[in-house]
């Protein structure tokens, strides 16, 4: 593939006599496969001089396209108006980017475009132009495969790791250290979470990187979301990638100054042991990236990117655990302007009976004096068939070191240095709930819902005792399939109810933790591997915590009526596949489950 750089430069374009070598155009990267795919990766206002060169190129011929936004600050939409392809009757262009803090992709655009900043409404543009609102996942355009991930910014940003012609590019603009230490350098994998941003970047051929600091002058810059050299060059030697541009180029930076931070990239480079090639991002140069390798196993990890839309949030409450007035305030205000129903407390007792009782959607704590307030997290953590396992759970302080040794052993999601501005409180609400919602997906209803409930009703075993009549095949089955867990799983309203349970003492689940409440949408086995390697299931408390089901297999209870009102399912603690001859005994206890159930 082919990309080049159009805007290199962050926060406003700086035209000039001291920017000339390294370009004063604000961010606009272009992306063309071998195929002719053309991908834009922002749309600063570097995206003039491409729209120009497209319109030269094309002979008058139609150009479509495809424009990935990371974020809709200034610096990375301004060039968008001036686009000349979308201008052009007869071009298609999508353009994708983050729902952004409460409006949809389209509607932030077109605030640009209002009559009052520009001459032409968005809607009246000439081209055809569709608008794709993204959340974390996979998209695939034509012969491209794109990946995206939240990246640490006070607003919500994407990045892009773009997958084509056997060769990986990732676009990683406007992101900060989730530790701060970290932008003096230092190893990622103290912080899971910059350890996952370098899992999202590794293996690279070319590293796209937000550098827009030098660690010395970092602490000026705390919270703007913007990383340094040191930052980016630890993050390119520990995801192995094969080189770095140093991209959204500092304002205030000449030509000159560039180079100087390049010598100090490279100098960091020598020092930390990176090999890798190590330049600054300059408009107007273009780079031939190629590779042989197949996509990466990521892809396949991941679900629909553009699927935000078809995905419930599993709970809108937000549980605030703080006890200085200040912090409090601050984390309410933002979890309500993110719509969420906020519930505050300063007593860690009363905090924890409130997240057993509400279930949150989100947990925002302030470290405590005595203990940090970690027994709370490990008492949330033990709630394993609550969503305690797997609910995100904020740490919002001052003193990281002090109270924050090992995050992998305290359990917390994410730690926010105090003080935090709103807007960025706000985005990572906004980030970890979609994230947490497209890591475990609600299944949706059936079609006939209304008349399915009405038919389990009609049964009479919602309920009643245990029965040996049911339990002799839960018990067949748990023997025949060689697995731990066996269920007679009945769909109610709000929860799954287990009329023969095998395996588990639990009697029933909320409905939107139930594994079966998918498998009742189809009328064959839903046959789940592995259910951490399925991101509808991955983050299910039931997978995640409490019972750690890695395996799972359900065959719908359908009764003569056509309703499918539970199944026969089965369980284990470790990845498995049946095979025909099992699949079959499956069905056939299953078709004896339902004979019992309509049989009074
Ligand atoms: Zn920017
Ligand atoms: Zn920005």
């Amino acid at each position: 593939m082919l990309v080049t750089f159009w805007g290199t430069r962050g926060s406003i374009a700086k035209a000039g006599p001291s920017t000339v070598r390294f370009g004063g155009n604000t961010s606009c990267v272009s992306v063309r496969s071998d195929a002719g795919t053309q991908l834009v990766i922002d749309c600063g206002t570097g995206a003039h001089g491409l729209g120009q060169s497209l319109v030269a190129a094309s002979g008058g011929g139609p150009i479509d396209g495809h424009i990935l936004i990371s974020h809709t600050h200034w610096d990375h939409i301004q060039g968008l108006p001036f686009f000349a392809p979308l201008f052009v009757e007869g071009n298609t262009w999508h353009i994708y980017g983050p729902s952004g803090l409460g409006g949809s992709l389209h509607e932030i655009l077109a605030g640009q475009m209002e009559y009052r900043y520009f001459p032409v409404e968005i809607d009246q543009l000439s081209a055809h132009v569709e608008h794709h609102d993204l959340v974390e996942g996979v998209l695939r355009i034509d012969d491209a495969t794109i990946v995206t991930r939240y990246l640490n910014h006070p607003a919500l940003t994407l990045g892009y790791r773009v997958e084509v012609d056997g060769a990986m590019v990732v676009y990683s603009s406007d992101h900060e250290p989730h530790d701060q230490s970290l932008a003096v350098g230092g190893d990622l994998a103290r912080n899971r979470q910059d350890d996952a941003h370098a899992q999202f970047v590794s293996g690279a051929d070319l590293l796209i990187h937000d550098a827009q600091y030098l660690g010395s002058e970092y602490g000026d810059h705390v919270g703007w979301g913007h990383s340094t050299v040191e930052y980016v060059i630890d993050l390119a030697r520990r995801a192995d990638v094969r080189s770095v541009a140093l991209y959204h180029h500092d304002p205030n930076r000449t030509d000159d100054q560039i180079d100087d931070l390049l010598e100090m990239a490279r100098a960091h480079a020598r020092r930390s042991g990176y090999d890798g090639d190590v330049f600054a991002a300059a408009e107007g140069s273009a780079i031939e990236v190629r590779g042989n390798r197949p996509l990466s196993p990521m892809v396949a990890q991941a679900t629909d990117a553009a699927a935000s839309s078809a995905v419930v949030a599993p709970s809108q409450v937000a549980v605030v655990v703080a006890q200085s007035p200040d912090v409090t305030e601050t984390l309410a205000a933002a979890a309500r302007a993110e719509d969420l129903d906020v519930v505050v407390t300063a007593d860690l007792r009363e905090a924890f009976e409130i997240v057993r009782s509400t279930e949150p959607g989100i947990v925002l704590l302030e470290p405590f004096a005595d203990d940090g307030g970690f027994d709370l997290v490990a008492a949330i953590r033990e709630l394993g068939t609550g969503h305690g396992a797997s609910v995100p759970i904020i740490m919002v302080g001052r003193d990281e070191a002090r109270w924050h040794p090992d995050s992998e052993e305290t359990r917390i999601t994410e730690w926010l240095v105090w003080p935090a501005s709103p807007f960025f409180l706000r985005t990572k609400l906004r980030a970890w709930l979609l994230r947490r919602s497209f890591r475990w997906q609600n299944a949706p209803l059936p079609d006939d819902e209304d008349q399915r409930i009405t038919a389990l009703h009609d049964l009479g075993v919602l309920d009643t005792a245990p029965e040996a009549r049911f339990d002799r095949h839960t018990d067949d089955i748990a023997a025949i399939l060689d697995v731990p867990v066996a269920l007679v799983s009945l769909v109610d309203t709000d929860r799954q109810w287990f009329k023969s349970r095998r395996g588990t003492v639990v009697e029933q689940t909320p409905r939107e933790m139930s594994l079966c409440a998918h498998a009742i949408l189809g009328t064959e086995v839903l046959q789940i591997e592995d259910t951490l390697a399925d991101p509808r299931f991955a983050d299910n408390p039931l997978v995640a915590g409490g019972p750690r089901l890695r395996f799972y297999a359900g065959m719908p209870l359908t009764l003569d009526d056509g309703s499918r009102v539970g199944t026969l399912c089965v369980a284990d603690h470790r990845p498995r596949h049946l095979d025909d001859d099992q699949l079959e005994a499956l069905r056939r206890t299953a078709a004896l489950v339902v004979q019992e159930l309509q049989t009074r």
